[in-house]
């Protein structure tokens, strides 16, 4: 019996709308090639273009239509020249993430090709982990604060609760058991009483996975160790600020923002996107990498769970490395020349050739 999922497209700021377009084009292509599977579309205007057209930059109507879809694929938003009156950037990602409940950040970070790493003697896969940042609280539960004009001190919350921790360590540790049954927690539990209490829920969820094995890291060690050591982490859960500033760090090892894809994960709906922001450095010029939008189609695929979509996951993967195997296949910003076009059709055709 065929299946269509709904998937809406929120392509929103910057290189956004750039890298979406690759992310139609490359599901277009695979969609053929599953069996009973379909796909309908369907675009919605969230970010800050729609902050300066409405003055809302995620309408309570486009957020009740959202609630519908099979899945969300976004591309980025926000814009330096944008904000609020209070001075904080326009996020609605951020906003949909908490308004949809999206607690775990799925951050896989991969190495493609060893040409597109800084560490030395890492081949493609051997840099092969997941960042599981929550995504509801921490040190983001201050972010809708503010400060007077003559504030002589200003205080932000990281707020950690057992409900919250308790679903994210229970959604890192199945993780883990689809991958090497390692997990690391990254916590900074001999300073701070919220990231000792983090510990403690951490410990506790633990003994129902003795299957996996453990290790606990302050965040400034994390550090240290993702760049000696990446290729012994599998899965690694860490507070919101920390898997932020994390995840980062992490692309930067396997080629940068435009090789790390993301999906925001709740227990009712999920949004993909590439982990990068709307880059409007390089916005407009055709130089964004668009594989990080294309993992995230990926990741999507995987989520809906079907064998087909997976299969088609595994064609995305699978496009992804056989095209990097190729030096000159490369944008700008892992020192190639193509635009972000060229190297979309190149891992389509590497899709099309997929049964
Ligand atoms: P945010 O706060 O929304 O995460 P940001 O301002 O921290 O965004 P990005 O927009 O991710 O940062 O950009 C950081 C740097 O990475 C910029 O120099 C940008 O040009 C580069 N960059 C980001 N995404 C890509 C991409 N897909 N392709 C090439 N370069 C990218």
């Amino acid at each position: 019996m065929d299946k269509t999922f709904r998937i809406a497209l929120l392509p929103g700021d910057g290189i956004g709308p750039e890298v979406m377009k690759e992310a139609v084009k490359l599901l277009r292509v695979v969609e053929p090639r599953l069996d009973g599977v379909r796909f309908e579309l369907e675009e919605f205007s969230v970010g800050a273009g729609e902050y300066l057209r409405s003055g809302d930059p995620l309408p309570a109507a486009t957020l009740e239509r959202l609630r519908q879809f099979d899945a969300i694929l976004l591309g980025a938003m926000g814009l330096p020249a944008v904000r609020w009156p209070s001075g904080t950037e326009i996020a609605p990602q951020l906003d949909l993430r908490e308004q949809l409940d999206l607690y775990a950040g799925h951050r896989p970070v991969r190495l493609y090709h060893a040409h597109d790493t800084p560490l030395k003697r890492y081949e493609a896969g051997q840099i092969d982990f997941v960042i599981v940042r929550e995504s509801t609280e921490g040190l983001f539960w201050s972010r809708k604060g503010s400060f007077a004009p003559d504030a002589a001190e200003v205080t932000d919350t990281m707020r950690i609760s057992r409900a919250a921790s308790e679903r994210l360590f229970r959604y890192a540790f199945r993780l883990a058991r689809t991958r090497r049954r390692r997990l690391a927690l990254v916590d900074k539990a001999n300073v701070l009483p919220s990231m000792a209490f983090f510990r403690k829920v951490f410990d506790e969820v633990a003994r129902e996975f003795p299957d996996v094995e453990t290790e606990r890291i302050y965040v400034d060690a994390a550090s240290l160790y993702l760049v000696q050591r990446p290729h012994s982490f599998d899965v690694i859960v860490t507070e919101n600020i920390f898997g932020d500033i994390l995840s980062d760090l992490a692309a930067a090892l396997v080629g940068g923002m435009g090789m790390a894809p993301s999906g925001d994960i709740g227990d009712r709906h999920a949004v993909f996107q590439p982990a990068h922001g709307s880059a409007p450095d390089i916005a407009g010029q055709g130089k964004a990498n668009p594989t990080a939008m294309l993992l995230s189609v990926a990741m999507m695929l995987e989520w809906l769970a079907q064998p087909e979509t997976v299969r088609g996951a595994r064609i995305i993967y699978d496009s992804v490395e056989r095209c990097f195997r190729d030096p000159a296949h490369r944008t700008p910003d892992l020192g190639g020349r193509l635009s972000t076009s060229e190297l979309g059709d190149l891992i389509a055709e590497e899709a099309a050739r997929a049964a």
